[in-house]
């Protein structure tokens, strides 16, 4: 079957293919239809069967490779490495599970999962959904308010935390932040377990706070029998990124989800039993989730994860990995591929990268430049991919293991089985042609895999994501986009990252598309600010590759002067940024997205608004510096 069948085959006749799909897994009660599409938008997939994730995950491989690696768990920060195969594996998530079962947690109970990068995260991950209990990961940089109002929003019976994480060679005290976090929440968990990793000192709350290696002894032969699920039982609530404001609780169900990750292993990971599988995401992230914990394994894959910077000790810590654990398939961002490209190539050049079939990036845009660096360094295919926390895997991308499409530089590529994407006006709601920009939707019913629903806010759910356009109703993905004439999409940024000039609307990602073709432009962000004249116009905040290039004011202003012209030749004058500014820094969040409106804020003298996401607090000194001249 080539590329054109299998997704035509996934739009026109959902039913028959999920069914197929849903082989990829096990069901210990058969389903008796595969959709049901009654009650638009929401979808049931495979209503009747019964599944668990984890026995997906793992109690199913104990038959084929009990012995094989089903985890590794990497820290360059605190210098541990182990590997644990499925038997191990089984066995820590048992007493996981069988702790929680001791403090009272069930089926349906809420279980938030705050922890560092390490394996006892994903015994618990797994722990939960062996017992039917939903977790709530939250990434562990957060700070005291953003947990907080996450507890509020999943009222978790229990919090699984750990004294501390480590962030290049430096401890991040959690167990303070979590107290702090507690008190400012109106809902209190009942109990508090503590992984103790010996990297901080911990005061424990008498009654409330526990510590984990005292119960897991208690509990060390404990074997907890599997709750199976209905399909359609929550198995996790998982919070979006927030660049774009309020984060939002995206919940998801259990058996969509395990055939979605099945499905999308085989077709566009291409990842078979017995091999390595490394995702440098955050189990704090929706790749994290999707492709660090649960996908890999549900593939009979050894999963990696790792703690650490990409560059320490030094840029080749990575292919180290890949080339001691014979990683197979790899994904990670572009974010990081950018930190990697400042550093000398050699250090990567310095190791075996033969097992290596594939690297896979995504989370936002990956321009030309930095796709032909880390292909050409690799001498491996570069495959992006679009998709969103709300998706749960990808949305566009090229499924190398049905065909060997080709990959198109600056398009995460062609739809994936099951989504309908379409690219429509923002105000009519007509259909785009070729290359004609607008906002990408995707049709109902959305497949197996993507979100139920706003934990506990069907109303939101329905009203934040979904509107009636014709006679179909669409799911807004708040990008904008195009399609060419073969085909391909094209992401062009997000639609609240629109400016307004003397009434011509411009996306902010197109402006910084245009100013990265500049050579000596490593990284750029364009934001709207509001101008009495023309109501908004365009400052870019630019990252000189070269750092002299842009000294002195003399230098600065030749080089804005040669940006604006680049501009002004593919996007024309009325594109063109009204100042340039150069900066070492850029603010992002922790998961690399630019932080467009808080830059946007800083521009028009507003509080730059939440900033516990982002990466170093540093860079919005700079862009302040940067305007002050
Ligand atoms: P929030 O929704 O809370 O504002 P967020 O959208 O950043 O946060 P995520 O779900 O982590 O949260 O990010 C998904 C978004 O990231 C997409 O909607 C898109 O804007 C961007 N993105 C992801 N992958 C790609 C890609 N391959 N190319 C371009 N953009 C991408
Ligand atoms: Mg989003």
């Amino acid at each position: 079957m080539n590329y054109a069948e299998f997704y035509n085959h996934s739009v026109s006749n959902p039913q028959a293919f999920w069914e197929n799909e849903a082989r990829l897994i096990d069901w210990q009660q058969p389903f008796s239809q595969a959709l049901d599409y009654s009650r638009p938008p929401f979808t049931k997939w495979f209503v009747g069967g019964k599944t668990n994730l984890c026995h997906n995950a793992v109690d199913r491989w104990i038959g084929t490779q009990a012995d094989q690696p089903a985890l590794i768990a990497i820290s360059t920060e605190t210098g541990t490495e182990k590997v644990y195969s499925f038997t191990e594996l089984l066995a820590e998530v048992n007493r996981a599970a069988a702790v929680m079962q001791s403090l009272g947690v069930a089926k349906g109970d809420r279980v938030l999962i705050y922890m560092p990068m390490v394996a006892e995260a994903a015994f618990a991950m797994l722990a939960c959904a062996r017992i039917g209990a939903i977790h709530s990961v939250v990434f562990g940089g957060f700070a005291s308010n953003s947990l907080a109002t996450r507890i509020d929003d999943a009222k978790p019976k229990l919090i699984f935390s750990a004294d501390a994480g480590s962030r290049a060679g430096k401890i991040v005290e959690y167990k303070p932040l979590l107290d702090e976090a507690i008190n400012l929440a109106r809902h209190k968990p009942s109990h508090v377990l503590l992984v103790n990793r010996g990297l901080a000192p911990m005061k424990l709350l008498a009654d409330r706070d526990l510590d984990y290696s005292a119960l897991r002894q208690q509990h060390f032969d404990a074997n907890v029998p599997l709750v199976w699920l209905d399909s359609g039982d929550p198995s996790y609530v998982l919070y979006t990124s927030g660049t774009t404001g309020k984060p939002k609780g995206v919940q998801r169900d259990v058996g969509g989800y395990a055939v979605a990750l099945a499905s999308s292993m085989k077709h566009i990971f291409c990842g078979n039993p017995g091999e390595t599988y490394f995702a440098t995401s955050d189990i704090g992230w929706v790749v994290g989730h999707s492709y660090i914990v649960y996908g890999p394994l549900i593939a009979g894959m050894a999963t990696i994860m790792y703690e650490g910077l990409p560059v320490r000790p030094d840029a080749g810590v990575w292919w180290g990995i890949v080339e001691k654990y014979k990683v197979t398939r790899m994904f990670s961002a572009p974010t990081a591929v950018r930190v990697l490209k400042k550093h000398p190539p050699e250090l990567m050049k310095k190791y075996d990268l033969s097992s290596l079939k594939a690297l896979y990036l995504a989370g936002e845009p990956l321009d030309e430049t930095t796709s032909e660096w880390i292909a050409s360094q690799l001498g491996v295919p570069v495959i992006d991919n679009y998709w969103q926390t709300e998706t749960g895997w990808p949305i566009l991308s090229v499924a190398k293991g049905i065909e060997d499409t080709p990959t198109r530089l600056g398009s995460p590529g062609i739809p994936m089985p099951g989504y309908k994407v379409k690219i429509i006006n923002e105000t009519t709601g007509a259909l785009c042609g070729p290359n004609e920009k607008g906002v990408v939707v995707l049709e109902g019913p959305l497949p197996p895999g993507c979100m139920q629903t706003i934990y506990g806010d069907d109303e939101r759910f329905v009203n934040t994501y979904w509107s009636d356009v014709g006679n179909a109703q669409v799911y807004s993905t708040f990008d904008w986009g195009i399609r060419d004439a073969d085909g391909y999409y094209f992401i062009l940024g997000r639609t609240d990252d629109v400016i307004n000039v003397a009434g011509h609307r411009l996306g902010t990602r197109e402006i910084e598309e245009s100013i990265s073709s500049h050579p000596n432009v490593s990284e750029v962000a364009v934001v709207g600010v509001e101008d009495k004249i023309k109501g908004q116009a365009a400052i870019a905040f630019v990252i000189p590759r070269n750092a002299e290039t842009a000294a002195t004011p003399q230098a600065k202003l030749a080089l804005e002067a040669e940006i604006m012209a680049v501009v002004d030749k593919q996007l024309g004058a009325v594109a063109r940024p009204s100042r340039v500014y150069f900066v070492t820094l850029l603010p992002k969040t922790r998961s690399g997205k630019l932080l467009r409106r808080s830059i946007q804020a800083i521009c028009e003298g507003r509080d730059p608004g939440d900033l516990t996401t982002i990466e170093d607090p540093l860079s919005l000194q700079q862009i302040k510096a940067a305007l002050a001249g």
